[in-house]
């Protein structure tokens, strides 16, 4: 087929899953081109440390991953911008990929196959003093926001592996740490409960609802409602961070791709969105089991994928 195509493949998003595809599509010497919004790894690079993944018996720094899995990348020919991709078009077979490149302005790319790897973001407690506070005593990210919970009583909102990671990372910062989960139990993985309730500053409240978050310039408590007796108490803390769960990335998407109810992108086994040539990876694809490790296998059978894809229709 004829085709202006600037790239054989667009890869949106530079996580775990973008970067294990631009490896193989790169190895397929398919021309990649990745547009991603952060630095080499994405969101694990705030990750201290990463103790799944196969390979690393004794862990390794989420940022070391990272950039491990760029410099692999790079090796096999992977151009890399620092972009948000804001919308993507069809052009018969093709697709135009609309992007801001950061510090340079809007540029669109034309792709015979693009492969969406942009995983999810923090979900919102949604409640008064939230926004108010952010980034004065409420965070979405232990590591990024270390600071602001040294020394304090803070404390986390999610019982499920998400908090408690972050209860035991501000372990080593905060003076106390109150975790707050409103389901009757824990969440976590069992290994996790198990870490987090032999630590003396960890303090467990389930069956319980932040309702307000406090403070004057900065966080200084939170209102809590405890959900079997309705009863409401103050909690004085210096900091909140909020660990309930994820969102897809998908808002640029939502016209173009068949998503679930909760925003997540469709697929077939081959990773193939609703649209042809277009193929999700990663924690933003419905059913993603959301580990690092299943991010990478997705990203490998995304770019197999797309290379069958492009051997067919081009
Ligand atoms: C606190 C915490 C701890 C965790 N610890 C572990 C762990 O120990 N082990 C483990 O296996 N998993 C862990 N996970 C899960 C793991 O982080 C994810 O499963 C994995 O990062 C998903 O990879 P991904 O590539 O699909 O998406 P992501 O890692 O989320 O990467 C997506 C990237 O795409 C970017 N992006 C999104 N939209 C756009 C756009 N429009 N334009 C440009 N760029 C865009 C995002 O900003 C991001 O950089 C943890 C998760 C959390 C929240």
């Amino acid at each position: 087929m004829e085709t202006d195509a600037d790239y054989d493949v667009i890869i949106v998003g530079c996580g775990p899953a973008g970067l294990a595809a631009a490896i193989y599509t790169g190895r397929a010497r398919l021309k990649t081109l990745l547009l991603g919004n952060e630095a080499a790894g994405g969101p694990i690079r705030g990750y201290e440390q990463v103790e799944n993944y196969p390979g690393f018996p004794d862990g390794i720094s989420g940022s070391k991953l990272g950039l491990q899995m760029m410099k692999h990348a790079v090796k096999y020919g992977l151009e890399f911008k620092l972009a948000e991709v804001e919308g993507i078009e069809l052009q018969g077979a093709d697709k135009v990929v609309q992007a801001r490149i950061i510090r340079e302005g809007p540029a669109s790319y034309l792709a015979k196959a693009v492969i969406i790897a942009g995983g999810c973001h923090p979900k919102k407690l949604g409640i008064p003093g939230e926004s108010e506070f952010t980034q004065k005593g409420v965070s979405y990210c232990g590591v990024c926001d270390a600071p602001q919970f040294a020394e304090r009583a803070v404390a986390v909102a999610g019982g499920g592996d998400a908090g408690l990671t972050e209860a035991l990372y501000l372990n080593r910062l905060a003076s106390e740490i109150t975790v707050i989960e409103q389901m009757p139990n824990l969440t976590a993985s069992k290994i996790l409960q198990e870490r987090a309730l032999a630590e003396p500053k960890i303090v467990v409240r389930t069956g319980t609802k932040i309702e307000r978050i406090t403070g004057e310039d900065h966080v200084n408590g939170l209102e809590i409602i405890n959900l079997s007796t309705n009863e409401m108490t103050l909690l004085q803390v210096g900091a909140v961070l909020i660990r309930i769960g994820l969102e897809a990335n998908t808002g640029y998407l939502k016209d173009l791709l068949s998503l679930d109810k909760e925003g997540l992108v469709l697929v077939n086994e081959e990773l193939e969105t609703s649209v042809p040539g277009i193929f999700a990876a990663g924690d933003i694809r419905h059913a993603s089991s959301r580990q690092i490790a299943a991010a990478v296998g997705d990203g490998v059978t995304a770019a197999l994928s797309a290379g069958r894809f492009i051997e067919l229709k081009y």
